[in-house]
């Protein structure tokens, strides 16, 4: 089984933050076509649907890489998260963490509900997932002591995630695969990119690559494009939470250099969320269609969709001077 390149990295992880393979690496990096330069930087797909056991995969996945050991150091029997009616990380949880023998418990607000949402709620009834429709954050929020009672096992607390997995371990995920990327340039598989677009949702993705990407010691820009507007993702929200996860690696013993990490580090962008999380715009619907007819990835409507509209309205403007410029796959196959 491939070794994280963190273990390789920081031996001193080995022992104190253990990682369970849920995928194989490295996922595919490939050149994407002229339609994805839009006469602007040339263009490559990391393909993260790659990453997971071939019925669900995605960008969820790397983070349950870490948080599964993670529950299971910490005990109680359940998973306790949150997320949208159409919520990938709550059916990614469920699943990968039953084949490990931990229950979850899913409080799920709403969403504007499409096929996409549909299909995925079918899917989270049939998981095994104890669900809880509280509808909104707010409620949400008021039903959590009642939640936390209700799923202790084993006279445990449930063991509590935020929405998207995004904690500090979680985004220990993207880390890891910022140490992949790099070890993809170090063997020549593309130049070194100077920007990379990630669709933001709950951030840890964004905030494991800003870090990774810099522990790997890679000049590449992230650009985070902001597709919720339910939680605060802007730079400075992004920047803590790679923070966190730094502190993280030092508690549990790296020998990190000093990043100094800053809302400089990174470009933010809200302008394609449209109305709002969940909603359809214009502009990721043509992303969408430009991609099929070029037989690019099957980009979803809610993240990799906007994520794409971003990058080609970018490059159109050649906000990435001469790249090359990565786009991250984070939609699994469904
Ligand atoms: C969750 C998700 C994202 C966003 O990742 P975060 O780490 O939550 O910001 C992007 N794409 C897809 C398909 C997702 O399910």
């Amino acid at each position: 089984m491939r070794a994280p390149y963190l273990h390789h990295r920081f031996p001193a992880l080995r022992d104190t933050l253990a990682h369970v393979p849920l995928g194989a690496g490295p996922t595919p990096l490939t050149p994407l076509g002229a339609w994805a330069s839009n006469g602007g930087a040339e263009v490559w797909l990391k393909d993260e649907g790659a990453f997971g056991d071939g019925d669900w995969g995605g960008n969820k996945v790397r983070k349950l890489e870490w948080l599964i050991p993670e529950a299971q150091r910490r005990g109680p029997r359940t998973i306790l998260s949150f997320g949208g009616l159409g919520t990938n990380w709550g059916y990614a949880l469920t699943r990968y963490a039953a084949a490990h023998g931990i229950d979850t418990a899913l409080a799920l607000v709403d969403q504007p509900v499409d096929d996409h949402v549909r299909a995925q709620l079918v899917r989270l009834r049939g998981s095994g997932a104890t669900l809880h429709h509280t509808r909104t954050k707010a409620r949400t929020a008021a039903c959590v002591p009642w939640l936390l009672v209700r799923h202790v096992s084993r006279g445990r607390l449930p063991y509590v995630l935020p929405a998207g997995g995004s904690s500090a371990v979680g985004a220990i995920g993207y880390v890891e695969t910022a140490l992949e990327l790099a070890a993809q340039v170090d063997a020549g598989t593309m130049p070194e990119p100077s920007h990379l677009v990630t669709a933001v949702g709950s951030g840890g993705t964004a905030a494991g690559l800003l870090l990774g990407l810099r522990i790997a010691g890679l000049r590449t820009r992230v650009v985070a494009v902001v597709v919720n507007d339910t939680l605060r993702l802007d730079a400075v929200a992004l920047v803590r939470l790679a923070r966190r996860a730094e502190r993280l690696l030092r508690q549990r013993g790296a020998d990190l250099p000093d990043q100094r990490l800053t809302v400089d580090d990174l470009d933010v962008t809200t302008d394609w969320l449209g109305p709002g999380y969940g909603h359809a715009t214009p502009e990721a619907e043509a992303a969408r269609a430009l991609a099929a007819a070029h037989e690019g990835p099957p980009l979803d409507p809610v993240y990799a969709g906007k994520a794409t509209a971003a990058l080609l309205a970018m490059n159109a403007a050649r906000r990435f001077g001469d790249g090359p410029v990565v786009l991250l796959q984070t939609n699994g196959p469904r």
